[in-house]
């Protein structure tokens, strides 16, 4: 897949496509569909010169911003990634666009949350084929460099420890390891902000992908930005942290509202597991203080 680089369009003449090309009249019902009509461009694109198509599911929140995102990939047969809530709206557009790419070659999860994976059996029982995932009951069990149909696997763990993005001609289906807005929240399981951050920094350095095609929200163009972006972010709220903690805040209310004070109220329990892993990891460092509290999750698996 390395190889295949060269024949992708760069980015900007992509861009300029975009402005004469609309595709209001697709018939995979890609992007006006979606309701986000300010990304229609470059789903347009990810569909005229990737073959990639977004399927977006109708489950949106303040997890899931606009919905879980489905990857319909290639065809002859299609690959998709995640298939997303078991929602029959969402199952009926997934299976149209399998059947118009003809038919299922496998399906990739990257991780196994349930906006993520829920329809997979439902879609499995329609269209039989093979499941790769990182952990539980899959054909393929992916590892760094497993490969999957067109996909290789690049472990990416820290929003779970079963995290892989997959790449593919080009493009980088990265989960929830980066979104098309905002940030992600990285789970509290040992070693997990240290391995998020390796995640980082290695796709960052890779070079066979020019789009990022997260789990949430729109695809985003300049994957290296996004993904430098993402780690100064990190680095942030851990200088943020450090310099709390050097003020002698302890608790982890006093934390949260010195590093995290831009989190709205119902997302603060998924910034209180981020602070937990952010704490595992300075105390990984030997370089935690003394006497800070720390968050205690009933839930133990991530
Ligand atoms: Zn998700």
């Amino acid at each position: 897949m390395r190889a295949r680089r060269a024949v992708i369009p760069p980015v900007w003449s992509v861009t300029s496509l975009l402005m004469t090309e609309p595709h209001a009249d697709n018939p995979e019902g890609g992007t006006g569909a979606n309701g986000d009509s300010a990304e229609a461009g470059s789903e347009a694109d990810l569909l005229t010169h990737y073959d990639i198509l977004r399927v977006l599911a109708p489950n949106p929140g303040p997890l899931t911003l606009s919905g879980t995102n489905t990857w319909v990939v290639g065809r002859g047969p299609a690959w998709v990634v995640d298939p997303g809530p078991l929602l029959d709206e969402h199952l009926a557009r997934l299976g149209a666009a399998i059947e118009a790419r003809g038919g299922l070659g496998g399906v990739a999860l990257t991780h196994d949350h349930h906006d993520h994976t829920e329809a997979t059996s439902a879609l499995l029982e329609r269209y039989p084929a093979p499941v790769a995932g990182g952990r539980g009951a899959v054909d393929i069990l992916l590892g760094e460099d497993v490969r999957f149909g067109p996909f290789e696997a690049v472990a990416t763990p820290g929003h779970s420890p079963d995290h892989y993005a997959l790449v593919a001609d080009g493009a980088c289906f990265c989960g929830d390891a980066v979104l098309g807005e905002g940030s992600v929240f990285i789970t509290p399981y040992r070693g997990a902000m240290h391995g998020y951050l390796l995640a980082l920094t290695r796709l960052c350095l890779r070079e066979d992908f020019n789009v990022l095609c997260p789990g949430h929200g729109p695809p985003v163009w300049d994957a290296q930005a996004k993904l430098e972006e993402y780690l100064a972010h990190r680095v942030d709220r851990e200088n943020r942290l450090i310099v709390a903690l050097g003020e002698g805040r302890r608790t982890i209310e006093e934390l949260l509202d010195a590093v995290w004070f831009d989190v709205p109220e119902q997302l603060l329990g998924l910034a209180t597991a981020t602070l937990a892993a952010h704490l595992d990891k300075l105390e990984d460092e030997q370089v935690l203080p003394g006497g800070v509290e720390r968050p205690k999750f009933e839930r133990t698996e991530w």
